[in-house]
């Protein structure tokens, strides 16, 4: 097929940039959104954008998070998603543990390799957008621009280039703006 690989779109982490990052978060009922999430993505998904969430859940492999917690978890958050009517084409999670070294793992491009494999994400008009370094690195090694969410960790100019986000910004709302303004 010709038309494969079409879709831009924008991959999200899940904690720290989508909901707050609770830390091996295993209660459904602690699911808090960070503020304008959803008026973001409704921009985006506007823009043309589908939506991949790419989140590494090492609590798993630490028997912290259960896997019937984290698929209602995923099940809720498409839920509030789906009130304001953004879809996530897929929810990618790594369960592999911190020093795994797993291809699905970020900072391991593997689950935005699977977006583009299962979902026809054309990888280099799409981004990343993630609250850590790994988030950029593997964006970047998809093949896709990144964002840097401040809060958590600071770039380091003298680090490789694949770790240098195209912008640093604040929040999901400064980054669907960076994004909408170029491209
Ligand atoms: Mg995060």
């Amino acid at each position: 097929m010709s038309s494969t690989h079409a879709k831009k779109t924008v991959f999200l982490d899940r904690d720290g940039t989508l909901i707050i990052d609770k830390i091996y978060l295993n209660d459904p009922d602690q699911i808090v959104y960070l503020p304008g999430v959803f008026e973001a993505l409704g921009r985006l998904r506007d823009a043309g954008y589908q939506f991949i969430m790419v989140t590494n859940q090492s609590g798993i492999a630490r028997g912290i998070v259960t896997l019937e917690n984290l698929d209602e978890i995923h099940r809720r958050i498409r839920a509030a998603f789906a009130e304001h009517g953004i879809e996530f084409r897929a929810i990618y999670y790594a369960p592999y543990a911190v020093d795994s070294n797993h291809p699905l793992r970020k900072p391991a491009p593997g689950m935005l390799l699977k977006g583009a494999e299962e979902c026809e994400a054309d990888l280099k008009s799409s981004w990343m957008i993630g609250d850590r370094l790994s988030d950029v690195v593997a964006g970047h090694r998809a093949g896709c621009r990144s964002i840097l969410l401040t809060g958590v960790e600071e770039p380091d100019p003298s680090a490789a280039a694949e770790s240098q986000p195209e912008f640093i910004v604040d929040t999901l709302t400064q980054a669907v703006d960076k994004i909408l303004t170029v491209s």
